[in-house]
This record gives structure tokens, sequence and C-alpha cells, in this order.
């Protein structure tokens, strides 16, 4: 297991090494969603909001990819689109070479089976009426994967593997505490040996001490089942412990990707600098130049033009309101967008 230090999110940022043999499990090519809303029962205006509005990114099989941005930002809709949860309105989706976006039937069901996800809430993420047992083994018989004593055996291993007991499976939602809810979540997302888990928020509803532990719990199922993660979150001091890669969304839009060592000692983009900034550091003797954010994230049903991110930025000028920075390559495999940068 790959233990990170459970006092500071960024003081050890090597990066696991890549896979040399490493080959890219999803490819997002100009992805977008579009919510079409009616303005009310009297108004014909409809508005659009663009929650993933061009996105293209690539996850290497292996690999843990952080997704950070506020909330709004779409990246939970991406993560649903993935796991075909949520129909893109246009884009293409690769899964291991395959285009996803138009399974049916059969088909679609195998890929759900190789994609499973964690969800934010583990206290409405499980169904209340359901035992822990029934809960974790419940896609073991929706696939047909196991059944009868078979069943009971898996769960009882995937249980373990999750540090919970044999004598829990009995036991219902509401007797366990927020991280022991979310590791039977964490089970339920196992038990079918998918190769792509998307974490969205995993950690967001716990406590500071329980999230480290589910953490780390995280990355040594990763190790030792080989898995991929697509790990969201708002946090960027959370992505940056967990991640390898990181892309950070604005508005729907990725503006700065790169590996997570650059991320944090090299940022480019000032959306970037802005979330470093608010990360803390355990060291009372730190002393941390702050950028200061003006604002709330805009409204996505009226995004601003050119740079989305320029009512905001200290770094602003003229071309910012006017035209929209393309996502480019800066150095070696890290993207900006951002006319800074260019
Ligand atoms: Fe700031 Fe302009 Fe860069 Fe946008 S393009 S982040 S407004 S400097």
């Amino acid at each position: 297991m790959t233990e990170r230090s459970q006092n500071s999110y960024t003081d050890a940022l090597e990066t696991r090494s890549p896979d040399p043999e490493s080959s890219t499990l999803v490819e997002m090519v100009n992805l977008k969603k579009y919510f079409h809303l009616s303005g009310g029962l009297f108004s014909r205006r409809q508005a659009t909001v663009k929650a993933v509005d061009g996105l293209s990114l690539n996850i290497i099989k292996g690999e843990t990819l952080g997704l950070v941005g506020e909330s709004g930002c779409g990246k939970t809709t991406l993560g649903r689109m993935l796991s075909r949860l949520e129909e893109p309105t246009e884009g293409i989706i690769r899964y291991g070479g395959e285009e996803i976006t138009a399974l049916t039937g059969e088909n679609l069901k195998n890929f759900r089976k190789r994609v499973q996800f964690i969800f934010q809430d583990p206290y409405s993420s499980l169904n209340p009426r359901m035992n822990a047992g029934a809960i974790v083994g419940e896609s073991l018989g929706i696939h047909n994967i196991a059944g009868g004593k078979e069943r009971r055996m898996r769960v009882i291993e995937l249980m373990e593997k999750v540090g919970l007991t044999e004598e829990q499976t009995g036991r219902y939602p509401h007797e366990f505490s927020g991280g022991q809810r979310q590791r039977i979540g964490i089970a339920r997302a196992l038990s079918v040996s998918p190769d792509l888990i998307i974490a969205d928020e995993p950690v967001s509803a716990l406590d500071v001490s329980i999230q480290a532990q589910i953490l780390n719990l995280l990355s040594g199922l990763q190790d030792e089942f080989n898995l991929t993660y697509l790990f969201i979150s708002h946090d960027l001091g959370v992505v940056g412990h967990m991640s390898d890669r990181i892309g950070v969304m604005y508005l729907g839009k990725i503006v700065e990707s790169c590996g997570r060592k650059k991320l944090f000692q090299n940022p480019c983009h000032p959306y970037t600098m802005a979330l470093l900034a608010a990360v803390p550091v355990p060291d009372p003797g730190h002393k941390k130049k702050r950028l200061a954010l003006g604002g709330d994230i805009p409204s996505p049903f009226d995004p601003p033009a050119g740079c989305s991110f320029h009512p905001r930025c200290p770094f602003r000028m003229a071309i910012c309101s006017e035209v929209q920075p393309e996502l480019k390559q800066r150095y070696q495999g890290h993207f900006a967008a951002c006319h800074l940068a260019t």
C-alpha cells in the first residue's frame, strides 16, 4: 500500500511512478452537456446551462486523475456522463478504445460493470431498508456474478477488504458511522471488479480524521486491484493527496491540466493559483502569499464573454473579456487556457 502522509496533503509531491506500459483507458473528445430549462409556466424563454462545454481529457490506465473546481463547475456532470448516468449533448467518449455513448442493452450493462461510482453522501447513497451484506452483494446478483453461498463469501471478503467485519453484514446503514457507510459504498463499488472507479467528493461529508483513513483505503485498494480512479473534489488539498494528474475545471471547461507535482510547483492559470492559496499548510510559521479571488463563480446561465474567469481574475487584461483563451500546451504535458501563459 502506498501510504501517503495523513498530516499534509501536499508535502509529498512525488507522483506515483507512471507505468511505462500505460495506455489510455478513457478518451473524452469535445464533450458537451447542455441543460435546457424553461422560464416557467407562462414564459417561452428557455435558458441553457452549459454544464460541460467542449471538454477533452484522457484518463490513463492505473492512474488517479483528479478533477477539481468549485461547486457547479461541471465536474459531477462529467463523471455522470462518463458512467452513462447522463447522456452527452455532443462529443465522444471512448472507453478502452470503444465508443460508449451509443451502447445499449447488454453492452451497456457490461460497460456499467466496468465503471463504478462512489458517491459523495454515504448517508443517502445506501438503501436504508437493506443491510450492509445485501447492499454489497446486490450487484453480484444483478450481473449474475455469484449467488447463494458464493455470494455470501464474496461479501464477507469485500467487507473485510474495506475494514469492516462479517458480523457487520447484518447491520443496517443507520447503525454505521459516516466513515463506515462510505466503506460500504466502496465495497459495493468493488464487488463487480471494475477497472475504473469514479469517486465523487467521497470524503467531503466526513470528519478530517476519517477523511485520511478513507483516502488511504482508496490508495491501498488501487494498488491491490490495479484500479483507475477519476477523483472529483472541490478541495485541491485532497485532490493533490490522491492524484497523479490533475484537471482544474471552471464553468464547464478544463482551464489547466498536468501532473500533480507540476501543478503544485508551477501553476500557470490564476484560478489554479487561487485554489492553491486556499490549501492549508500544516506549518504555523509558513507565510503564504494569498491570491484573492473576488466574487462568486458566475452564473452558468449567463457566462461571461471571453475568458469566463475574467470578472474574478486579478491579472485580467483587455483581451481577456473579448477572446476566450484556448487550452494549449505550455510545457511538456502541462496545459493551460490563459492569455497570460501564451
Ligand atoms: Fe486571467 Fe486573462 Fe488568464 Fe483569464 S485569460 S485567467 S482573465 S489573465
